[in-house]
C-alpha cells in the first residue's frame, strides 16, 4: 500500500542544466522496488502534485531520490527554489515498471532524456545486487550535455560487465563515443543483435514511447508482452 508522509530534502544534485535530483529523508524506511514512482506535492498547495520516478535504488540506504526536469511550470519553479531542509509531501511506492523475479536475464532498455530515471534505479539495483542479468541500454538525447546520470552509468559499466550503455545523440560531440541520430530499428538491430530474445523496457515521453513500441512491433516483430512501458505523461 502506498504511504503518504512529509519528507525533508537532505541534498539537491544538479544533473544537467535543467535537471535536478532531490534526495529526501522520509524519517522511516519504506519498501519500494527499483523502477517505481512517487507522487510529490508541495506542502502549502497539496493540489499541486506530480508523479516522479524514484531514481535511487533500494540498495542506497538513508534516502530516496527523485530527479525532475525543471520546466516553466509553477510546480517546477517552486521545486527549483527549494533548499535543503525544506520539506514536501510524498506518497509512494507506486507502479509496475519493475523487474519481475521470473524474468529472463536478457534485458534491453530504450530511453530518452528524463525517461532515464527509473532505469537508473533498476540498473543500480542490478549492479549492487550483482544479479545475473545482461543489460543493453540505448539512451537517446539531443547532446552530450543533456545526458542525465552520465558519470553514474560510466561507473556502473566498469563495475558490472553485464551492463552496456550506448548513447544515441542528435548532435554528437567530437571524441565522445555515441551513435549519431535517433534510436530506430537499424540502431536496435546493430546494437542489440539478439533483440528478439530480450525483454524490452521503454521509458520517456508518451510520443517517444509510442514510436519506439511501434518500431519494435511493426519493424522488428517483437511480441507486445515482451515490451514494458512507462509513459511520462505531462511531456
Ligand atoms: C509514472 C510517471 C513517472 C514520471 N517520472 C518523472 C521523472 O522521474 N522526472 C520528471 O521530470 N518527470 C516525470 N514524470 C512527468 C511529471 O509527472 C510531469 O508531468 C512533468 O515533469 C511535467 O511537469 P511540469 O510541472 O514540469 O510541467 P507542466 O507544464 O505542469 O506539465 C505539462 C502539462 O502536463 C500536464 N500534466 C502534468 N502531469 C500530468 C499527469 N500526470 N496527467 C495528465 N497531465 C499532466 C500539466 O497539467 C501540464 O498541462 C513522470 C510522469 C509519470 C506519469
Amino acid at each position: 500500500m502506498p504511504k503518504e508522509l512529509e519528507a525533508k530534502i537532505i541534498e539537491i544534485i544538479p544533473r544537467t542544466s535543467n535537471v535536478k535530483s532531490f534526495r529526501l529523508d522520509t524519517g522511516e524506511e519504506i519498501d519500494y522496488k527499483a523502477g517505481q514512482f512517487l507522487c510529490a506535492s508541495l506542502r502549502d498547495e497539496r493540489d499541486c502534485k506530480r508523479y516522479l520516478s524514484i531514481s535511487s535504488s533500494p540498495t542506497e540506504k538513508g534516502y530516496i531520490e527523485f530527479t525532475k526536469k525543471i520546466t516553466q511550470s509553477d510546480f517546477s519553479s517552486a521545486l527549483n527554489n527549494f533548499k535543503t531542509g525544506d520539506s514536501l509531501i510524498v506518497k509512494y511506492p507506486m507502479g509496475n515498471f519493475i523487474l519481475r523475479d521470473e524474468e529472463a536475464s536478457n534485458i534491453a532498455f530504450l530511453s530518452g532524456g528524463i525517461g532515464i530515471t527509473p532505469i537508473r534505479s533498476i540498473c543500480k539495483y542490478v549492479v549492487d545486487k550483482r544479479l545475473d542479468k545482461r543489460i543493453v541500454l540505448l539512451y537517446g538525447n539531443r547532446s552530450i550535455n543533456d545526458i542525465v546520470f552520465k558519470d553514474d552509468f560510466e561507473i556502473m559499466q566498469k563495475e558490472y560487465p553485464g551492463l552496456k550503455v550506448t548513447h544515441v545523440l542528435c548532435e554528437p560531440a567530437v571524441g565522445f563515443e555515441c551513435i549519431p541520430g535517433l534510436i530506430n530499428a537499424g540502431v536496435i538491430k546493430e546494437q542489440i543483435p539478439d533483440y528478439s530474445q530480450r525483454k524490452f523496457y521503454l521509458c520517456g515521453p508518451p510520443g517517444m514511447i509510442d514510436a519506439m513500441q511501434k518500431t519494435l512491433i511493426d519493424e522488428l516483430f517483437l511480441a507486445r508482452e515482451n515490451i514494458i512501458t512507462e509513459k511520462f505523461i505531462g511531456y
